[in-house]
């Protein structure tokens, strides 16, 4: 990280991202004064020879360049954060990894512009990972060499684009693009927009603020948005430049997008590339087992557009999405047994994921609860047509309860005996899907160990 030499940096939270920052900065000849609440978090970043540095103190900013926020510390909702505040008040700036990284690497003022990475950003509600991942993996298949990071799980400052050169590929959350002070990706892509982190961002409207910020002026030369909400029709409609303008491709999983400048969308088990009112180029999507589902169309679209911005040609694309096997928690099939079909989608955190996994399977045993959202599950009421019993767990299972209404459910509390209960009680035919519409924190470090759990236990049960 360039542009601070020998000044003090305040870095504060100290996790993945925060660590990664601490490191670069320290490389660029920065000074970085870390800080996070836990004492284990600074213990860690004391063992890798940072002293922390009490950013709580009334004149903690007094000589501070500028101060690196990490994903994981709210600014403004539900409280807004004191340190942040305070930064402010003492006019400094507040940034985090993601603007650091465009400022050192990927802007006009890089020295080294010439061979400035091609960076494509990710966002969206949904979909993000594994349109990134897509992604990552179409360019492989295309003998590009790439690199993934962001909310994927690795920090973005870990990757120096200057040495490890190619395509950089970001998956970026609301809460990355929230504060980073220059956002300047070559390509970037809107997914999805559907409500999520709402207490995080205040709502709706700071939602969707945080996500649109990757799209602002001077933002990507190419914007790939998903046009099946409101939000992102709007958004398209607001960077389009005319009839012909091919900055924009449009994707949709199930509309027929035929007259923009340039879109993409998947109907009837194919994707089509259309441009200028014309068919460029089609592709079977049918038989795909690592994207099942009408909502992995929309992350085929999103990562075909994508990788076609660097001119990859449809049908090697066509070959390397057939040979995508998908993330593991994401509409992942974890085992079979007399016909009865066990999915892992621990990563259906939100309303509308589940929602989605709910409308891929025809007879569902539906695993769900946990962590409830604002609003529960109230608006899965019209997605439940498939569901022949909901068996609820965590610390929502008696609200969920209460909102599932006449459809059959059991209150199980456990994981353990969710599994069991569903697996005794199924069909041939039927799909046990764990889609929890909740987050994971009430029983499990992470989404990761819910589904880890709900595979074990499956597997045991198979084995038996
Ligand atoms: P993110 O990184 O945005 O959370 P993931 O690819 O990890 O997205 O998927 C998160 C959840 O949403 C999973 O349950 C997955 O099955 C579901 N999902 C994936 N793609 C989409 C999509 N395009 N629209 C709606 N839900 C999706």
């Amino acid at each position: 990280v360039k542009g601070f030499d020998a000044r003090n940096v305040a870095v504060l939270g100290l996790g993945r991202s925060g660590l990664a920052t601490a490191r670069a900065l320290r490389e660029g000849g920065a000074i970085p004064l870390v800080w996070d609440d836990s004492p284990e978090a600074r213990a860690k970043a004391e063992a890798e020879g940072f002293a922390p540095v009490d950013l709580t103190r009334a004149n903690a900013f007094a000589d501070v360049a500028a101060l690196i926020v990490s994903p994981g510390i709210p600014h403004l909702y539900p409280a807004p954060n004191p340190i942040i505040a305070r930064a402010m008040a003492a006019g400094v700036p507040v940034d985090n990894d993601i603007g650091l990284f465009f400022r050192s690497f990927a802007t006009p003022d890089w020295d080294d512009f010439d061979q400035a990475p091609r960076v494509i950003c990710v966002t969206g509600s949904n979909g993000k990972s594994t349109t990134t991942a897509l992604i990552h993996h179409l360019l492989d298949a295309a003998g590009r060499p790439s690199q993934m990071a962001g909310n994927i799980g690795r920090g973005v400052l870990d990757i120096d684009p200057a040495q490890d050169g190619g395509v950089v590929v970001l998956e970026l959350s609301s809460y990355q693009t929230d504060l980073a002070r220059a956002l300047t990706p070559d390509v970037a892509v809107f997914t999805n927009l559907s409500p999520d982190h709402l207490d995080r961002h205040g709502g709706m409207g700071g939602y969707f603020a945080a996500k649109r910020r990757l799209f602002a002026e001077g933002g990507p030369d190419r914007a790939i948005i998903g046009v099946d909400e409101v939000e992102g029709r709007y958004l398209a409609n607001q960077l389009s430049e005319g009839p012909g303008d091919d900055r924009v491709i449009r994707i949709s999983s199930g509309q027929k997008l035929d007259d923009f400048g340039w879109a993409v969308f998947a109907r009837k088990g194919f994707l089509a590339e259309w441009r200028r009112g014309k068919q460029v180029a089609a592709i079977d999507l049918r038989g795909m087992g690592g994207l099942p589902g009408a909502h992995n169309h929309q992350n085929a679209c999103a990562a075909y557009a994508a990788v076609r911005t660097l001119g990859i040609a449809p049908k090697l694309i066509e070959e390397a999405l057939h040979s995508f096997t998908g993330l593991p928690h994401r509409s992942q099939t974890v085992g079979e047994r007399a016909g009865v079909r066990f999915v892992n989608d621990s990563k259906a955190t939100n309303v509308d994921s589940a929602a989605k996994a709910l409308q891929a399977f025809p007879r569902i045993r539906w695993i769900a609860g946990g962590l409830g959202k604002d609003g529960g599950i109230a608006a899965l009421a019209p997605h439940l047509g498939a569901v022949a019993k909901a068996y609820l767990i965590g610390h929502s299972a008696r609200d969920f309860a209460l909102q599932l209404g006449n459809t059959p459910h059991e209150i199980c509390e456990t994981m353990e005996r969710a599994v069991a209960s569903a697996a005794a009680e199924a069909e041939p035919g039927d799909v046990v899907l764990l889609a929890p519409a909740a987050a994971s924190f009430d029983q499990y470090p992470n989404f990761e160990k819910r589904g880890e759990d709900f595979t074990a236990r499956v597997q045991t049960l198979l084995q038996a």
